[in-house]
């Protein structure tokens, strides 16, 4: 979710399996186009920030078709224009915890440019992956040999408790075409 805009400036890698990743089930919840402003924190208000959208564009969603975490549109989509919110999420209802099967073995051609390895593929480095849906999910390089890439892509946020303030800009009912689609169109989504 919000997260994964932080990527936006990353370099991509050609697209692949991702064998396991965090999906967001659809909420039955009613389908609106929201704009907001947010801060998250890590456990509480008084926690470290993690990410703002202060001083960049606001935030639009949809909300009802598994794009934000459930307990972040349970919290916001009832919300008018103007108003505040603050809420907790516990990690097991946000990026759950980290686990084993999300460390991937890749093989080492998939990021090797004219026969060499990119510059980007250092130990340590966040990688934007893009998934079999074209989600963007952040790995971490664990290890890297002759023949494969080893990365962690455990949400960099399993296991964190979070914390969401902000207010909203702006509700509007989401159109046919951005249901059926499963994305908002116009300003702050698609333009297509
Ligand atoms: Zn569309």
């Amino acid at each position: 979710m919000i997260v994964i805009r932080l990527l936006n400036s990353f370099f991509l890698v050609p697209k692949f399996h991702l064998p396991l990743k965090k999906i967001f089930k659809k909420t039955d919840m009613s389908n609106k186009v929201i704009t907001l402003h947010y801060n998250l924190f890590k456990d509480n208000e008084a926690g470290e920030a993690i990410e703002s959208s202060t001083g960049k564009n606001p935030l639009t969603f949809l909300s009802g078709v598994g794009q934000m975490i459930p307990d972040f549109e349970n919290n916001v989509v009832n919300l008018k224009a103007g108003e505040s919110f603050s809420f907790g999420i516990a990690a097991l209802d946000a990026y759950g915890e980290p686990t084993d099967e999300a460390i991937v073995e890749l093989d080492i051609e998939m990021f090797k440019k004219d026969g060499e390895l990119m510059e980007e593929i250092a130990l340590g480095s966040m990688i934007p992956l893009q998934d079999q849906e074209g989600r963007m999910v952040p790995a971490k390089v664990l290890a890297i040999n002759e023949t494969s890439v080893t990365m962690d892509v455990n949400h960099p946020l399993a296991g964190q408790n979070l914390h969401f303030t902000g207010e909203i800009v702006e509700v509007r009912d989401a159109t046919d075409e951005e249901i059926s689609h499963g994305h908002v169109h116009g300003p702050g989504g698609h333009q297509h």
